[in-house]
């Protein structure tokens, strides 16, 4: 036979599995949920394949996941039918990490007091590297339709074995992973446990997920001639419960006395019985198991904070489930290109298609997560193809405004509302900066700090509703601090002539107010900027103000040239009543905030 070959793992391997190792996780379990997860993804890929590749069905036609565990032999074995692993596959796939991030994973892991954090562990491509958290020894026995079975090992030293399977292809097709579990973690021989662990992680897996166990059952053997094995299964017993039953025996026509004995038979128990949630109708689905649902799919520690499950019809048939998730995995202003790729799944009539949509959703909604099933397209569309179609397109509106609408579901509670806003307001937004075509939905949903209210935020809708007869403009002001802004002298003449002044504390306003100069036809101003004008001054006012500008003439020229290094002007003004003298920007200026926020970004 031929010799193992032996390997090293890459160093980040390495390094992952000595944490793992040397941990007592009490999140040991979750291994289970990464192994299962990996062979979905793999017959995922076998299915999909197979659409277009008859040969990669021909060493196995069914699509299922097994679990068997062997307590005798102490072994946990979960055996698929995907695509299965080439020689060179195992050598890469089960002996470096790919994922880009691995390094803060490590991180994390090193430096955290979390014993959760391993939890994430699929989340940065080491799945796999979990089975070490249960297993002292793992044999990966693999058959990809372009290689022949190969079995890899490693007992988490630095090195790994692959060597040609002796016994030769014998899975048809798929992997099988065997886990020789470690004195401490034996429970998981147990058919209860392992019941439990499926049905809390995997129970929406799109492929049966059967269990081993043994059965009890009666069987009938013949009184006379004692012949044991009778290879009966439950299927030929007669329906009687009497306890000597007679069977006519039509080829022999004779007569035998049969007796039942019991006896113990494997049986493969289906875990996953659910269907896709998806695809059940909103009336039966409670909120619990939309949240279960939200949790095992997307592999999320925390219930979502909103779900809006729909049918999308006429056009395109297609089921949607979105979810906002608790909070955004990333701060709006740190998001990098690749945000929001992958968090939307998509199926061809229950085919996982793609989760590689590129500019599917505006980056805006890159937050949101969800399943789009749709009727319509091909099976075998490709994944590139797929995102040129003019369906994709109308899908992809419909989420939009269907997303807008789930949005505004929540801003009807305003508790509910403020802890969305405060998490997820920058993504808003981001939304009126680069997406037109909803600019006004989405300006419809900000909401400031006001002058009007020491608590309270204000939709612009309400501003623009208790604007004074004849006030020109939505007022504002920005800057870094509510509490402080409410203290501004920008505003003393404004509340003092009993105009509302937005308090724009985020720096986002900044831009948000410069790409939309208007919101339901009504001008924004920035009361920290230019000159204010009422409309409501009367004449003698006006005078009065010449007046004093012509009399201050010498203090304000002198005021000029003292300051020409730092300020523009200096002029006498209506701003204030009570503080001697502001800095005002001019109005095609930035803002104070804005200067600040370009002077870190030099940095
Ligand atoms: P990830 O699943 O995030 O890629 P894992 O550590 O869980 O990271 O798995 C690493 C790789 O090993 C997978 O990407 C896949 O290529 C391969 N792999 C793991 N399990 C299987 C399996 N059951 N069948 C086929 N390939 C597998
Ligand atoms: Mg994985």
């Amino acid at each position: 036979a031929t010799r193992a070959e032996e390997f090293q793992f890459q160093s980040d391997v390495q390094r992952v599995m000595q944490i793992i190792i040397n941990s007592l996780y009490k999140t040991k379990e979750i291994f289970l949920r990464e192994l299962v997860s990996n062979a979905a993804d793999a017959i995922e890929k076998s299915r999909f394949l197979g659409i277009t590749d008859k040969n990669v069905l021909a060493g196995n036609p069914h699509f299922n996941i097994t679990i068997e565990a062997d307590k005798d032999a102490r072994t946990l074995t979960i055996a698929d039918s995907g695509i299965g692993m080439t020689k060179e596959d195992l050598q890469k796939n089960l002996g470096t990490i790919a994922k880009s991030g691995t390094a803060d994973f490590l991180r994390a892991l090193e430096t955290s007091n979390d014993k959760n954090a391993v939890g994430l562990i699929g989340q940065f491509g080491c799945g796999f590297y979990a089975s070490y958290l249960v297993a002292d020894k793992v044999t990966v026995i693999s058959k990809h339709p372009n290689d022949d079975q190969h079995i890899w090992e490693s007992n988490a030293a630095n090195a790994f074995t692959i060597v040609p399977d002796p016994a030769g292809n014998t899975l048809g097709r798929g992997t099988k992973i065997v886990l020789h579990l470690k004195d401490d973690a034996t429970e998981y021989l147990e058919d209860v446990t392992l019941r439990s662990l499926v049905t809390k992680y995997s129970e929406f897996v799109p492929f049966p997920i059967y269990l081993h166990t043994r059965k009890t059952i009666e069987v009938d053997v013949p009184v006379e001639g004692e012949d044991k094995d009778t290879g009966t299964d439950a299927a030929k017993k007669p329906e009687s419960d009497d306890e000597y039953v007679v069977i006519e025996n039509e080829d022999k026509e004779e007569t035998t006395k049969t007796r039942k004995v019991k006896k113990e038979v494997d049986d493969w128990e289906q875990l996953n019985t659910q269907k896709p949630l998806w695809l059940r109708s909103p009336s039966g689905v409670s909120d619990d198991d939309y949240n279960a649902f939200f949790k095992a799919f997307f592999r999320e520690q925390e219930d979502p904070s909103a779900h809006i499950h729909f049918k999308g019809e006429g056009g395109s048939d297609f089921k949607a489930l979105l979810y906002i998730p608790n909070k955004p995995a990333q701060s709006v202003t740190h998001m990098n290109p690749e945000s929001g790729l992958r968090n939307i799944k998509l199926f061809v009539r229950r085919v996982f298609i793609t989760d590689e949509l590129i500019d599917f959703l505006p980056r805006w909604l890159s937050f949101i997560k969800g399943i789009i099933d749709s009727d319509d397209f091909p099976l075998n569309v490709s994944r590139e193809t797929v995102q040129e179609t003019k369906l994709l397109k109308q899908i992809k509106n419909k989420i939009v405004s269907k997303a807008l609408q789930l949005i505004r579901q929540i801003s009807r509670d305003d508790a509910k509302y403020k802890a969305f806003y405060d998490r997820f307001g920058g993504y808003l937004k981001l939304g009126v900066l680069d997406d037109s075509r909803h600019q006004t939905k989405l300006a419809k949903l900000l909401r400031y700090a006001t002058t009007a209210s020491t608590t309270d935020l204000t939709s612009l809708d309400d501003y623009v509703a208790r604007m004074r007869k004849g006030q020109k403009a939505i007022y504002y002001l920005t800057g870094s601090d509510v509490a402080q802004l409410r203290k501004s002298p920008y505003l003393e003449t404004l509340v003092q002539r009993g105009y509302e002044v937005l308090l724009m504390d985020d720096g986002l306003d900044e831009y948000v107010t410069q790409t939309m100069p208007s919101f339901d036809g009504v001008a924004l101003k920035n009361v920290g900027k230019g000159t204010l004008e009422f409309g409501d001054e009367d004449d003698a006012a006006k005078a009065q103000e010449k007046d004093l500008a012509d009399k201050y003439q010498p203090l304000t020229t002198w005021l000029t040239t003292l300051l020409k290094d730092h300020v523009d002007k200096t002029v006498i003004s209506n701003r204030l009543t009570t503080s001697p003298c502001a800095l005002v920007a001019p109005e095609m200026g930035w803002t104070g905030r804005m200067q600040s926020m370009m002077m870190l970004q030099k940095d």
